[in-house]
C-alpha cells in the first residue's frame, strides 16, 4: 500500500473505491501489456491509478470520467501526454463506435463502480468487432459469473452471452484492503477477448438471449416448464436435451442449438 489516501473525498453514488496498492496496480498494468501503436479507452479514471501505467506506453489513450470534480486533477497529471484525451461524460452513453472510427480496434480498461458494471458489459457485448479486449476490475462474484461454467449456480445469462463471443478469463482476485474506502465486497480482474472467427458463426443473438433469458426465468424449474411456448419436449429431445434437466445443467452449445432451433 503505497499510495497514500487521495485528498478527493470518495463518493459513493459514483461508485468511487480507488486503487491504491500499487503491487494491485502493477499487476494489472501487466496483464494489460498496453503498447505504444495501440489505442486505449479507459474508464472510470478516478484519480488516474491505472490512467499513469496506460499513459506511460505511449498508446494513445482516451479516458472517460462522469465525475467533474476529478476533471481538473486528470487533466493536470496527463495533459503533459499528447495522445491523452479526456472525456467528461457517463460512459453509458459514450459513442464507441465514434472513437474506433479510424479502424482501429479498441482496448478497453476500467476499474468498474460496481453499479454499472452489468449494464456497460452487455452494451460493449454489442460492439465486439470494434474491441480487441477489455480488462475489468468487477465485484468478484460478477467474475465468477462471467468466467462460469456449466453444472454451478453461477452459470447463466451473463456467463453464456460473454462467452459466445470472447474467450473470458479470470485473472486474479483483488481484496477489499487494496482500495480506499475498501468496498464490502472482494473483486477480481477479468479479461474478455472477442472472438474474430466466432466458434459459433451461426448464432443469431437476441435468439439467443431470448432462450437464455426464458430457460433461466426460475432456475428450479425445468427446461421444459421455462421453454413452454419456445420449444416443445419432442424438439428438445431431438436435440439430445432432457426436457426435465435445468437450465444450468446445460452447455453453451447447446444454447446456441436451441436458439437456432426457435422461431422468430
Ligand atoms: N480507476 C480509478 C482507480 O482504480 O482508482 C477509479 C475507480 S472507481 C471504482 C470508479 C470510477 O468510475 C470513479 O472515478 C467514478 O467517478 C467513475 N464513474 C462512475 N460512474 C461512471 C460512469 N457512468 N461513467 C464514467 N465514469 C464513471
Amino acid at each position: 500500500m503505497t499510495n497514500p489516501p487521495p485528498r478527493h473525498r470518495p463518493r459513493k453514488r459514483f461508485g468511487q473505491n480507488f486503487l491504491r496498492d500499487a503491487a494491485v496496480i502493477d499487476r494489472i498494468a501487466d496483464a494489460v501489456h498496453a503498447r505504444a501503436a495501440q489505442h486505449l479507452v479507459e474508464i472510470g479514471p478516478g484519480q488516474g491509478a491505472l490512467t499513469g501505467a496506460l499513459a506511460a506506453s505511449g498508446c494513445r489513450l482516451d479516458v472517460i470520467e462522469l465525475d467533474r470534480d476529478l476533471v481538473p486533477g486528470l487533466l493536470a497529471a496527463f495533459s503533459v501526454y499528447p495522445r491523452f484525451r479526456l472525456h467528461s461524460q457517463d460512459v453509458l452513453t459514450f459513442d464507441f463506435a465514434a472513437l474506433a472510427r479510424a479502424g482501429q480496434t479498441l482496448r478497453v480498461v476500467g476499474n468498474l463502480p460496481y453499479n454499472i458494471a452489468t449494464p456497460l458489459i452487455f452494451r460493449l457485448l454489442d460492439h465486439t468487432a470494434l474491441l480487441q479486449d477489455m480488462h475489468f476490475m468487477l465485484q468478484r462474484e460478477v467474475v465468477e459469473r462471467l468466467a462460469a461454467a456449466p453444472g454451478g449456480k453461477n452459470w447463466g445469462r451473463l456467463g453464456i452471452m460473454a462467452q459466445h463471443l470472447c474467450a473470458v478469463e479470470h485473472l486474479f482476485d483483488v481484496p477489499p484492503e487494496a482500495f480506499y474506502p475498501p468496498p464490502r465486497v472482494h473483486s477480481a480482474v477479468v479479461r474478455l477477448t472477442p472472438y474474430r472467427a466466432s466458434p459459433w458463426p451461426h448464432c443469431d443473438r437476441a435468439r439467443l438471449r431470448r432462450v437464455v433469458q426464458a430457460a433461466f426465468a426460475q432456475r428450479r424449474k425445468t427446461l421444459r416448464n421455462n421453454l413452454k411456448g419456445l420449444i416443445d419436449d419432442a424438439s428438445l429431445a431431438s436435440l439430445g436435451i432432457d426436457p426435465g434437466a435445468r437450465a444450468e445443467t446445460l452447455e453453451l452449445a447447446k444454447f446456441i442449438e436451441l436458439a437456432n432451433r426457435i422461431d422468430d
